[in-house]
């Protein structure tokens, strides 16, 4: 790829050099915008994503093609750019590599598309807009060290209403989410940002917040490219499911009491703002999950799983740990499988 060297210096010349720790492209936009002194939102997406407003989502930004192309890959190439600065890989893991493909695809080249029902994000309860979230004390710390507050990414991921540094709740912009403000670059401040209501947080509620927050970060975190084997994640559920008794004797899902008990589980999360519809009502969420437990793939949110591996396993990594033993003892099944048929072609 050639690039023209005016448009290579677009950002030495705005006085930023690189990203900041855990930063997204929104945000480093949102701050090139300030620094260059631009008046209108569209002057800079122009500059950056060689279009007026597409550039400008800060979930899922298209055009990463151009904007690499525009900053003469200083900033990394766009699968780096995508993997590292956007919420794409938090959907990923539980999709298939065709999948991941498409996604990407669409983010680099001219929109996003129909990307968002693909990924199953539209036909969830959990909302697909994405709010703007920041934490007060990273934002204090970010002023002091880098002169600016910025959004992290990992503050950005469904799930997360903790900030896992402070341990504190995250405050939420809806700015860019509402409509209002959707083609605009924006940086965390006080005016934008309110604080989720978390009087109601009592110390369990608070470590249930925590959890599910270090899930969905731990989520994120995968190797590029990873994705989960459909056959051995059931497998995994199912094998937490018969040491809580939740299997019937033939080691089939006992539906009444799976149902009864992630319901009481996740009741307990309404406190959370991304749960908060979903736990209204409980027999429907009960009969999500048991969906979930038989078709791994059915078009679910990662959020699903989330609820799940914190219900059933506490951890990530009690999960995590149960699903390569899983994937050991199926290979291990393969071999011996292999071999039996070996000595049966043999004799
Ligand atoms: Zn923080």
């Amino acid at each position: 790829m050639s690039f023209d060297r005016s448009q290579i210096d677009l950002f030495p010349t705005s006085g930023i050099a690189n990203w900041l720790p855990n930063e997204t492209i929104f945000s480093m936009c949102s701050r090139y915008h300030k620094l260059s002194g631009n008046l209108l939102a569209s002057t800079t997406c122009k500059q950056l994503f060689g279009h007026a407003q597409k550039g400008t989502a800060h979930d899922f930004p298209s055009r990463i093609d151009m904007f690499v192309q525009n900053t003469g890959g200083l900033l990394g190439t766009t699968d780096d750019i995508i993997r590292e600065r956007t919420l794409l890989p938090f959907y990923l893991p539980f999709r298939s590599a065709v999948d991941e493909e498409a996604a990407f695809l669409a983010m680099a080249g001219s929109g996003i598309g129909s990307m968002k029902f693909q990924l199953g994000i539209l036909t969830s309860r959990f909302g697909a807009n994405h709010p703007l979230k920041a934490c007060a004390e990273c934002m204090e710390e970010d002023q002091k060290n880098f002169g600016t507050a910025y959004w992290h990414l990992s503050h950005q991921l469904p799930g997360i209403w903790i900030c896992l540094a402070h341990e504190q709740p995250l405050m939420m912009a809806s700015e860019k989410s509402n409509g209002i403000g959707r083609f605009l670059w924006l940086l965390p401040n006080q005016q934008v940002l309110t604080s989720i209501d978390c009087r109601q947080f009592c110390s369990r509620e608070l470590a249930a917040a925590i959890k599910i927050s270090q899930t969905a970060e731990r989520l994120l975190s995968l190797q590029r490219g990873f994705h989960f084997d459909s056959r051995i994640l059931v497998k995994t559920y199912h094998s937490a499911l018969s040491k809580r008794g939740l299997l019937t004797n033939s080691g089939k899902l006992n539906n009444t009491e799976i149902g009864a008990a992630y319901s009481m589980f996740a009741g307990e999360l309404s406190h959370i703002p991304d749960f908060s519809n979903v736990t209204e009502n409980p027999n429907a969420f009960g009969g999500l999950v048991l969906r979930l437990l038989r078709n791994p793939r059915s078009g679910t949110h990662p959020l699903r799983h989330i609820l799940l591996i914190c219900w059933l396993f506490d951890t990530w990594g009690s999960f995590w740990d149960a699903y390569l033993q899983e994937n050991l003892n199926e290979k291990i099944r393969e071999i011996g499988k292999k071999e039996n048929s070996d000595q049966e072609y043999a004799s």
